[in-house]
This record gives structure tokens, sequence and C-alpha cells, in this order.
């Protein structure tokens, strides 16, 4: 997640080296110290927040050291928090989470009841996130000299905002901070100078945003070095883009003239100053996007590019084969780990394998702790309702600097901001360590069985949403045997797939309309982050329904038996991922049926009445 463009002028006593230096020697330090400097972190939140009423109630009384914090305070979901949240976005201003005012709400692409959860913030974290960005340039610098010579081509997006009924903008984390001053007034840097003007970044139409962006990364296509964006999923849809306007794109640098489909007078001004006739950059680029392969059209466009910035840890993995074959594969590099309630670590070996990357949590950036993943806490069942931990598993918690190699935990983070043992659903490994600070492999985010960009749905939902399709099958006689999904991403931009085995009854055939209602409902049984995906950010295809043949799901069972599956245990997966499982699907699908509409979706939660 890169920082912003900015034509600020290199102060005179501006030393890259040094600051370079300063850096590498701030991770050395705070790796090193980590214990203290964690226990430090935790005193500084316990003793501001003292007074605030959750702690208060808790009866903490004012203690700061990780004793008594461990015995007093719980361990807690986003459900458990909700009512104090809900509170807060209502108008609440008294300190009920933190003694600072809470600024905005962050709004996580994790649900809860099908919306967004709303992460309070305050001021200040935007300087912890500033200072998380600015590791990961002299960091890099150590593995690929000479980055501050060019231009990084990042495709960055806002996405909207609303309002809480007690008035606080509720927008992404990133939405946020690309809107601040932390990200539009940066001093010089040299690893911040971007190909898309900060105008282009900060468009709110997302064509125009995306347009003006790739016309800047064309202009400008020898200067750049690096390209990316902050998830696999982004990246492959500006390609995909490329691939359906590239024409346009050639028509606009060919005369010097921007496409009157961009509005937007202030990008349109941007866009200008970057932007010259140039019919032989025209001619290069139409011939290359002109050939029947674009396996490569990274490097061929972008010749200098020496490395693609991208998470494609986690879900994201599932892109690595397509940036492969665009980028003829150069590095795919990982740089941080981060969330709506904190921002955790970075990535201090970019240049790792996708399967070696690990983390390194900053233990300056909030208190962690860690629990460990067993089978029966409902990390790994199958259906899991989130459960409250008992008194023994609440003391199974252990500090950064004790977690063990090779051991898997759920993260926990106590916040500035006012999170306290805060479960965030993420699975990490831990994979090494650096100095006394671990590092640890992203496992996977808990539950999740679908995701295709930020969404991510869970094996409650899916069901649900099925179970309210399946109505549309009512008056057919037919009911609904079995059922599994998959998330293609072969399709750009991916989208759900839901194999169906049906038991009919029934004589009348069931009309294609009935699926694609059945789709459609799915669809808008989903919670609001698939559907924003689906309906705003288009970064999600039309739901795909398969009809299979009877049987299919029994043949879906010897195979995972003959595979070493136990007969007696084997239950019908609710997600298919393994390549062999989605071909026999595949081969036994006699239908398919796709969503003819978007789902609904509105900015900000169903029950605010958002006019903005
Ligand atoms: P959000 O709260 O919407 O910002 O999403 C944060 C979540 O995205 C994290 O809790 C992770 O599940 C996921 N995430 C963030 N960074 C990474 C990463 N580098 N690798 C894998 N997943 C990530």
């Amino acid at each position: 997640m890169p920082e912003a463009p900015k034509n600020t002028q290199k102060p005179a006593d501006y030393n890259l080296e040094l600051k370079n230096k300063k850096t590498l020697q701030f991770i050395e330090d705070v790796t090193s110290n980590a214990d203290e400097v964690q226990k430090k972190v935790l005193e500084e939140i316990l003793s501001r927040n003292a007074h605030v009423e959750y702690l208060q109630n808790h009866g903490l009384n004012g203690h700061t050291d990780r004793e008594t914090f461990k015995k007093v305070m719980p361990v807690i979901t986003y459900e458990d928090i909700q009512p104090h949240i809900d509170r807060i976005a209502n108008g609440d201003t008294s300190p009920i989470l933190c003694s600072k005012p809470i600024s905005e709400f962050l709004t996580s692409s994790g649900t809860s009841g099908g919306e967004r959860k709303l992460m309070p913030t305050i001021e200040e974290e935007l300087g912890r996130r500033s200072l998380l960005y600015s590791l990961l340039m002299p960091v890099m610098s150590q593995f690929v000299p000479g980055l501050e010579k060019g231009k990084g081509m990042y495709f960055l997006f806002i996405k909207s905002e609303a309002k809480t009924p007690g008035g606080l903008v509720a927008r992404p984390v990133l939405t946020s901070y690309y809107k601040s001053n932390h990200f539009k007034d940066r001093p010089y840097d040299p690893y911040t100078n971007y190909t898309s003007p900060n105008e282009t970044i900060l468009c709110p139409d997302s064509y125009q945003s995306m347009y003006s962006q790739m016309l800047c990364g064309l202009c400008q296509h020898k200067e750049v070095l690096r390209v990316g964006a902050v998830f696999a999923s982004g990246f492959i849809r500006a390609i995909r883009f490329l691939e359906k306007h590239w024409r346009l794109l050639c028509n606009d640098i060919r005369t010097g003239t921007l496409d009157a489909q961009i509005t937007d007078q202030s990008v349109r001004e941007a866009v200008m100053t970057i932007l010259k006739p140039d019919p032989k950059l025209a001619d290069f680029i139409e011939a290359e996007c002109g050939k029947d392969s674009w396996q490569g059209i990274i490097t061929r466009l972008w010749p200098n590019t020496k490395y693609v910035d991208v998470i494609v840890t986690g879900t994201m993995s599932q892109y690595i084969p397509t940036l492969d074959y665009y980028s003829n594969g150069l590095p795919l590099v990982c740089t941080m780990y981060a969330s709506s309630e904190c921002y955790f670590g970075v990535n201090l070996k970019p240049l790792c394998k996708p399967s070696e990357v690990s983390y390194t949590l900053v233990p300056t950036m909030a208190y962690f702790e860690f629990l460990p993943v067993h089978r029966n806490n409902g990390v790994t069942n199958s259906i899991s309702v989130p459960k409250s931990l008992n008194e023994k598993e609440q003391q199974e918690l252990v500090d950064l600097v004790d977690v063990k190699l090779g051991q898997e935990y759920e993260l926990v983070v106590t916040t500035y901001a006012g999170l306290y043992r805060y479960r965030v659903g993420d699975v990490l490994r831990v994979a090494g360590f650096k100095n006394k600070a671990p590092q640890f492999n992203f496992i996977c985010r808990k539950n999740v069985v679908l995701s295709i960009d930020s969404d991510k749905t869970d094996e409650v939902e899916l069901q649900s949403a099925v179970k309210n399709a399946v109505n549309h099958l009512l008056p057919f006689d037919a009911t609904l045997a079995e059922y599994t999904s998959y998330a293609d991403t072969t399709s750009i931009p991916g989208h759900y797939v839901l194999f169906w085995e049906l038991s009919l009854d029934g004589t009348t055939p069931i009309p294609p309309s009935v699926f694609e209602d059945c789709c459609l409902t799915i669809e808008e049984s989903l919670n609001s982050v698939y559907r924003q995906g689906r309906v705003s950010d288009k970064s999600i295809g039309p739901l795909e329904i398969k009809i299979v043949e009877p049987g299919t799901f029994d043949k879906l069972m010897d195979y995972a038996i003959s595979l070493g599956a136990s007969i007696n245990q084997y239950k019908t997966p609710r997600c298919v991922k393994f390549a062999p499982i989605v071909e026999l699907l595949n081969s036994r699908a006699v239908s398919s049926y796709f969503s003819p509409k978007c789902p609904k979706w509105l900015p900000g939660h169903k029950q605010w009445s958002n006019k903005n």
C-alpha cells in the first residue's frame, strides 16, 4: 500500500541513505526490545484510557500492568462491543472506549449481521499508519537498489463513504488515509514518486479514476520501475481494464487530448500536465495490446519494471498464476499486513516466494496477544458460531515474544483507539523471528469460505443465502439435495459459483428464469461488502449456479474417501478449491445460470437512512 505521489521539491539537505539507515535501525531497535516496547505500549494505552467507561466497567481501576489487564479484561469479538460502537455511532461523545475523541469509523471488510464492522479510530492513528508505510521502501531498497531513480505505477482508489446517525464519517481505512494530509501533503520522498497524480486517486468515480491512472501510467512507461495495487485482485482488474480500453487510451496518447468521458475537472487538469501527443508511443502500445497473447504484457509495456507490489497472501494467492502470466514471472512482493483495526507489520524479506512470505509485527503499533489455535476452539470447525472463550482459554493467550515457532495463533489486539483484547479473526503461524519479534505466515481469515476481492463470505452466510434462494424451487416440487461453492477467478472479475444437485419430484420443468432468480436471491442475501463489490467496485462478477447430474455429490464423497477421508465423518464441503474436485463437479454440470442483474447496495448500514 504505497503512499501518494507528490511533486514537492527535494530539500537541499535530503539524504536518502541516512534516512534508510535510520529506518532500518528503528526496525532493529523495536524488534530487539519487542517485549519492553509491548509493555510500554500497553501501559500507555491503559493509563491514558484509565477513565473510559469500558475499562471502568470491567474494574480495571487504573491498573496498567499486563497481569491485571489479562486477569480482568475479557477477550472479545466485535459482537461483544457492538452496543458500545452503536452508541458512538449514534452520537454519544462521552469517553466510552477511548479518552481521545473518535475521529471517524473505519469500515472493515469483515462483516457482522451482513454489514461492515465499524472500527473506531482517532486522529493520531494516521501517524501510526504513516510510520508503517515509511518502513516499506527502506526495507525494499536493501534488495532492489535504485528504486528512487524511477516511478511506481500503483492503482489506488477511494471508496464511497457514509455518515453514522451521530454524524461521524464511516469509510474504509485506505479511503481515510488517501484523503488525509498524511497522504496528500507528504514531504518530498523519492520513493513515493508515482505515476498517478493525487487527483486521479481521489476521484470518486471508479471509471474515471482507473482510466486516468492507466493513462498516466502508460505515458510514463519508461520511468516505471515497479507496479502494483493493494490486493492482487485490484491489479488484475487494472489489466482487464486495459484489455477493454486500450484503443481509447491510445487515441488520447496519439492526440494528446483526454477522452470526453473524463469529466472530473481536477482529474482533467492533473492528467493534462502529463499527457502530450505521442504517436510513436501510441503505435507501440497498440502493437503490443493488439497481439493475440497478453502473456508478459506488464514487462512489454513497462519494460523497466522490477517487481509487482500486491498482496498475494491469504485468499489472494488464487491470483498468483494470473499475475505470473501477465508479468512473465516478475517477483510478486507482499510488503505489509494491515487492517482497519490496526496496521500490523511488514515483510522484511520482500523478494521471497509468495508461499514463504512472513510479516514481522511492529511492536509499537498496538499491544498484541496470541490465542493458540486448537481444533475445538471454533477456529477450524466447519460451521462455527462465534463463541466466547472460557476461563481456561482466556488464560492461554501469550505475548508477542512468547509465541512458539511453527504454532498457529489467532491474533488479538489492544489498540490506542479503544479496542481491548479484540479478536481480529486472522490465523497466523510463527515462521521465524527477527531479533525478539516473531514473523508470521498469514494462514487464513477464520471461517471465510469464499472471497474474490475484499469480500469475505463465511459458511453461515452462504448457508442462509442458499436457504433463501431454494424457496424459488418450491412450486416445482424440487429440493436442493446437496450444494457446494467455488470462487472462480478464471473470469475477470472473478465470481462465486454454486454447484447444486436437485431432487425433483415434480414433472413441470424449471424455467431458466427461476434459477436466475435463485442466483439473485443469493446475492441479495450476501453481506454488504459482497454487494458493494458487485454494484459499486465491479470487482465481483455475477453469481453462477451450475446444476449437476444426480449422483454427483456421491461421486464427490467417493473421491474424498479415496483420498483418505473417513466415511463416518465425511461432510460435504461447502466450498471446494482442490482442482480435481472442481473438475469433477464441472464435468457433471448439466446447465448453468447467472444472476441477471446486480443486487441492491447502498453506502452505509441499512439501518442508517443515508442521504449522502
Ligand atoms: P480490512 O479490515 O477490511 O482492512 O481487512 C483487513 C484484513 O485483510 C486482515 O484482517 C486480513 O484478513 C486481510 N489482510 C490484510 N493484509 C493482508 C496480507 N498482507 N495478507 C493476507 N491478508 C491480509
